[in-house]
């Protein structure tokens, strides 16, 4: 396990990365296909699809979806990666922190041990003396 100093190290790194963050959104970036709507067009008829993007996410257990513009795609795929990143530093500092809260749980453990020590040695020089 690692030492208490390079958990800290650690943390601290990841939070300096969050604060680089850039705009990002939740949900998933969804390339799929879908009727326009008219009529009159191919796609009515059988013909191709028009290729769209979808923000997707799930909202009281049910699936939202929010049609990206054309124009906007690439800018919102990045902003969903940016949020995968996000959500990995978060998880990753979580991790640290557990591991953190263990090292204390038992560096208390062996303080004590030697406060115990230490006691129990100097009780006996007490009674060396009487
Ligand atoms: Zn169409």
């Amino acid at each position: 396990m690692e030492s208490e100093a390079t958990l800290k190290a650690k943390i601290k790194a990841r939070i300096k990365e969050l604060s680089k963050v850039k705009m990002f959104i939740s949900g998933s970036f969804v390339r799929t296909e879908r009727k326009c709507g008219s009529k009159t067009c191919a796609c009515a008829n059988g013909g191709p699809k028009h290729p769209c993007c979808l923000l997707t996410s799930k909202v009281a257990g049910k699936t939202k979806a929010v049609y990206i513009p054309v124009d906007m795609a690439d800018e919102v795929e990045g902003w969903v990666l940016e949020h995968r990143r996000i959500k990995a530093i978060l998880k990753e500092i979580d991790k640290f922190g557990e591991q953190l809260i263990k090292i204390h749980v038992k560096s208390r453990r062996s303080r004590e041990r030697n406060i115990a020590v230490i006691k129990s040695s100097s009780k006996s020089k007490n009674n060396k003396v009487k």
